[in-house]
């Protein structure tokens, strides 16, 4: 008798078969009898309860349970298009019934004037006002009544999946199949002092109550220890990554505050500090002095004067000897820090250039020597800073703006630049909720800038429908006559297919026809840098007064005199991005608005994104909603976060409390093992982690 357990591949499964195997792996990732039981149910189903037909509602309704007879079958259409129709009813309203393959067996299957209970989807069809279902699950009253207990589990499938015939009901059927194979044989995959400590259910019942629960509270306690297990280990992973870097990196000592950090602060410092600004130049002071490696990010609102945070940062580094460098995502941006920077730190004697991919050879030449001779104490640049060819005499710091833009591969490579790895401080707008970043940067260490300069006011903003544009135009031409500056930024550069979306192109003609005397700049993606940079300026400057622009204005632009920032189809942005835009203007003295164009068709889902935008300018709170909103199984938040992993189960911002507790728990076991000697977590690490992820060099 051949002998199955969990690396037995599903194509040996009854009704599963080389062909529905191949699409499993492809679409989930499901090889095996133990992958299998990994695939959990993204909902549950209450067996026990029905919906009414006339009671679907909305856009978007869940798989419901309906009760009833069929009246009819006809078969419409011809060749690909041919599909059977049943005509479905519960006793109170009817809908149709649909099914495009298999017809012939599904005719011969189903009666008329027979009780099914049908497990599906319902979708309206605008046209008729009619209610339909495809491909429902059909089941005899009393199979639907015995299939588990009272909750049944809704297992994920893509699109691809259920064309060809997969459903939920097929995933539960085999995984039924498959777990008294497997579960005998299946061993704890946590250290039993954990089980023990934090009470836990043991995986083996864990498995069966998660596939099968009998109770909402048995499912409670089986969900919250798959959630544990997962975050355990990305807590162990990511921890054993810390330590290791904090015990080996050596870092350069910064002891001295001396006379370019002293003369800057007492004699040419334009504004006092903010407090938040204080405190998290003393934590970066003091990482310096420690001998080890600086790994600092600094996380602040936009607005909060991040530039000069680190700039003090690179006084200290000059101050001890070193030369330091800040490498930003855009030539716009490089070379906008490179004119705030060296109108502030040129005075004190500092030389400072900039180094982009358009500086000129001899400027290149002229900056590589320097930098070599160590006479050159600050270069800013992009990309261009990390190219094989640039050589620092002694890099002791490196600051890096924005720094979702860089890839870490890209930012190791300042590292191999000295002997001794430079200090690092990130600086990013992005806020991270607490539990992100908690996960994400694990031992990282954290600055955050919760202050914003005094005088700010925050921007109103508003969401105004497609019907009131022209109350908005008017709203800039009050704004323009008072000698502000306008930015309007669309989601796309072209005309585009049936006008969906509104392009920088055709609004660039617009805006220039119904403002006539006012001069009107246009940026975007497909402009050379040297006229991207020339827009820009002319709108930085103040001699155009209205920016048309796309995204790429999202990061770090400067204009305080800009007062109004007009996002068309708002709809389309996400709320860290809206965020972002939103951040470029309330910057000077003068009260902002901020205005996100929709049309008035939005999904209610959409509206409540926007109104989140309408109701806080606070970016801490704006992110929070945004991992929130995500539902379950949208995975854009783990891939945005850089996670090495993809989290089944648990959610980094609905399940806080367990990440916290798995975070210690993961402490604790470190304590103990150091070096993760035991077999258990050596094994399930290597089993999880299947790629070495270094931590230490995320950013
Ligand atoms: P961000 O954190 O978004 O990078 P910036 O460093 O560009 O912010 O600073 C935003 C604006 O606030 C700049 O015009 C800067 O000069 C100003 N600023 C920075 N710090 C202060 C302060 N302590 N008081 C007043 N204005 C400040
Ligand atoms: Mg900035």
């Amino acid at each position: 008798m051949p002998h199955f357990d969990a690396s037995t591949e599903i194509k040996y499964l009854k009704g599963v078969g080389p062909r529905r195997a191949q699409l499993l792996q492809s679409e989930l990732g499901i090889r095996t009898y133990g992958e299998l039981v990994q695939h959990f149910p993204s909902s549950y189903l209450d067996r026990t309860s029905f919906r009414t037909i006339d009671s679907f509602v909305g856009d978007d309704m869940p798989s419901v349970q309906v009760r009833g007879r069929f009246l009819s079958f006809v078969v419409q259409g011809e060749g690909a298009k041919t599909r059977l129709v049943g005509l479905f009813s519960d006793g109170r309203a009817t809908m149709e019934v649909i099914w495009f393959r298999s017809i012939k067996q599904i005719k011969a299957a189903y009666l008329t004037n027979t009780e099914y209970v049908l497990f599906g989807k319902p979708s309206l069809f605008k046209m008729t006002g009619r209610w339909s279902m495809v491909h429902p699950e059909v089941d005899l009253p009393g199979a639907a009544a015995t299939a588990g207990g009272g909750l049944r589990g809704v297992y994920p499938l893509t699109e691809r999946l259920r064309n060809s015939g997969i459903s939920s009901r097929n995933i539960f059927t085999w995984v039924q199949a498959v777990l008294p194979v497997i579960l005998p044989g299946m061993p704890e995959t946590l250290p039993p002092d954990i089980v023990a400590k934090y009470r836990l259910m043991s995986v083996r019942d864990a498995m069966i109550a998660v596939h099968n629960p009998h109770s909402e509270a048995d499912l409670e306690r089986a969900r919250y220890r798959l959630k544990f297990e997962e975050l355990y280990y990305l807590q162990l992973n990511i921890q054993l990554y810390g330590r290791r870097r904090k015990a080996s990196a050596g870092g350069y000592r910064f002891p001295r505050i001396g006379q370019f950090f002293n003369r800057f602060y007492s004699e040419m410092l334009p504004f006092p500090l903010t407090g938040a600004q204080k405190r998290v130049i003393r934590e970066i002071h003091a990482d310096t002095v420690t001998g080890r490696q600086m790994n600092r990010l600094v996380q602040g609102d936009v607005g909060s004067g991040k530039t000069l945070v680190a700039l003090f940062a690179m006084l200290i580094a000059i101050d001890n000897g070193k030369q330091a460098c800040l490498m930003a995502p855009t030539e716009i941006l490089a070379s906008q820090h490179f004119d705030t920077l060296s109108a502030l730190a040129s005075p004190l004697g500092i030389n400072i250039k900039l180094l982009t991919g358009s500086t000129r050879k001899k400027e290149r030449d002229t900056i590589a020597a320097q930098l070599l001779d160590g006479s050159l104490h600050i270069l800013i640049g992009t990309h261009a800073l990390i190219e094989e060819g640039v050589k620092f005499r002694e890099l002791g710091l490196a600051v890096i703006d924005e720094q979702h833009r860089f890839g870490v591969a890209q930012r190791a490579r300042l590292w191999k630049k000295n002997v001794i790895a430079p200090h690092v401080l990130v600086m990013t707008a992005t806020p991270i909720p607490r539990t992100l970043a908690m996960t994400v940067y694990g031992d990282l260490d954290v600055s955050v800038i919760d202050e914003l300069p005094p005088g700010r006011k925050p921007v109103t903003t508003l969401l105004r429908y497609e019907e009131r544009r022209m109350d908005v135009y008017r709203s800039i031409g009050a704004q323009l006559r008072e000698g502000r500056q306008v930015y309007i930024v669309y989601p796309a550069i072209k005309e585009n297919d049936n006008n969906e979306l509104h392009s920088v192109e055709e609004g660039y003609e617009e805006i220039r026809e119904i403002f006539r005397d006012y001069k009107v700049a246009m940026v975007h993606g497909s402009l050379k840098p040297a006229e991207k940079d020339y827009q820009m300026s002319l709108f930085a400057s103040g001699k155009a007064h209205i920016l048309v622009a796309t995204t790429v204005i999202e990061v770090g632009v400067n204009v305080p005199n800009a007062t109004v920032m007009v996002i068309e189809n708002a709809e389309r942005f996400g709320l860290s991005q809206l965020h972002q835009l939103r951040g470029r203007v309330g910057r000077g003295a003068a009260k902002s608005y901020c205005v996100l164009m929709t049309k008035y068709k939005i999904s209610a889902e959409t509206r409540k994104r926007l109104e989140v935008m309408t109701s806080t300018t606070d970016g801490f709170v704006v992110a929070e909603a945004d991992l929130k909103m995500r539902g379950p199984g949208d995975l854009e938040g783990t891939a945005q976060s850089g996670l090495p992993i993809e989290l089944k189960m648990a959610s980094l911002s609905r399940d806080g409390d367990i990440v916290a507790t798995a975070r210690s728990a993961a402490s604790d076991t470190l304590d103990a093992d150091p070096d993760v000697s035991s077999p258990l977590l050596r094994a399930e690490m290597s089993r999880r982690f299947d790629r070495a992820f270094d931590w230490g060099r995320i950013s």
